[in-house]
């Protein structure tokens, strides 16, 4: 068993079953992205307010507050507007967020970033997500904090509706749009993760910025494999990768992919200090969340 800390999850939303597999897989803690109104086939009518949204932090923080002892592993929380929905009135919710930063529970804002497509056809010009994430961006630097900057899955719109799949390069150019608000607040790089990164956009966030990159690898909408998430830490190195499973109720998942990319890294004969890097401390470093490192069972 190799310890590790999932960087992104959305598995508040999981039976308690889930949870027991992974803590009995090696998970010591995990950070779960709130605020995305849509966590299963739940239908809503009409486009979600501030006090909806605040729902969707206040719950895992709950859910966090109580983990270390019915879950046996730890939880955190990042909140964000997301952009799978429209959001009414979401100035108030920028009003509301540094309020959030006063628990020990909340590490992170996010996740959000550019993305045409929203549930419900609850539509959002690509400019009002900007303007949206401009202002997210804005209060994670004003206090701080460490931000999830999402990036659009090619294969979901299939997935989800059945419709005509997102061309590839959408990811690429979505993403080179979040980085010029990035740069217009002057959030600093280091404290970014470039999350759910591909072919089309991992050496590039990897070459051209300071960011992290974010590997999400357990989704039944994402391609990559434990064994190529092996292969990537092994070509570009452990430094700046954050790994994660991003799992969610609304697609099928493989639980257990996160902790099997692990086993695939020993397998491919990375050192011990590299995987312990990708699995746990990049993670802890970069949401600060001061936890003591696990030997993996090998080293002690
Ligand atoms: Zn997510």
């Amino acid at each position: 068993m190799i310890p590790y800390i999932d960087s992104h999850t959305h598995m508040h939303s999981l039976p308690w079953d889930v949870w027991e597999l992974l803590g009995m897989a090696g998970m010591q803690a995990a950070v779960i992205s709130a605020g995305s109104p849509y966590l299963s086939r739940s239908v809503r009518s009409e486009v979600p307010g501030p006090g909806e949204i605040e729902e969707l932090w206040r719950q895992p923080i709950e859910l966090a507050r109580t983990a270390p002892e019915d879950l046996l592993f730890r939880l955190y929380v990042s909140i964000g507007i997301s952009h799978a929905t429209q959001v009414r009135d979401w100035e108030k919710l920028l009003e509301r967020m540094p309020a959030y930063f006063q628990d020990p529970m909340v590490v992170a804002v996010g996740e959000m970033g550019l993305d045409p497509f929203q549930v419900w056809g609850m539509t959002w010009s690509l400019e009002e997500q900007e303007d949206v994430l401009r202002g997210q961006l804005h209060v994670a630097k004003d206090h701080g904090k460490p931000f999830i900057l999402h990036t659009p899955s090619p294969r979901k719109r299939t997935l989800i509706t059945g419709g005509v799949a997102l061309p590839e390069e959408l990811k690429r150019s979505c993403l080179e749009r979040d980085l010029r608000v990035v740069e217009v607040v002057g959030f600093p790089q280091e404290r970014l993760v470039v999350d759910h990164c591909d072919a089309t956009t991992l050496e590039f966030v990897l070459k051209e910025t300071s960011a992290y990159a974010g590997i999400s690898v357990g989704l039944a909408i994402r391609e990559i494999r434990p064994q190529d998430v092996a292969e990537l830490v092994a070509r570009h190195g452990p430094e700046r990768i954050l790994l994660n499973s991003d799992l969610i109720a609304y697609t099928s998942y493989d639980a257990l992919a996160l902790p099997a990319s692990l086993r695939a890294m020993r397998r491919r004969g990375l050192p011990l200090n590299h995987i312990r890097q990708a699995a746990f401390e990049n993670a802890n470093t970069f949401y600060g969340l001061h936890l003591a490192v696990p030997p993996i069972a090998d080293e002690s």
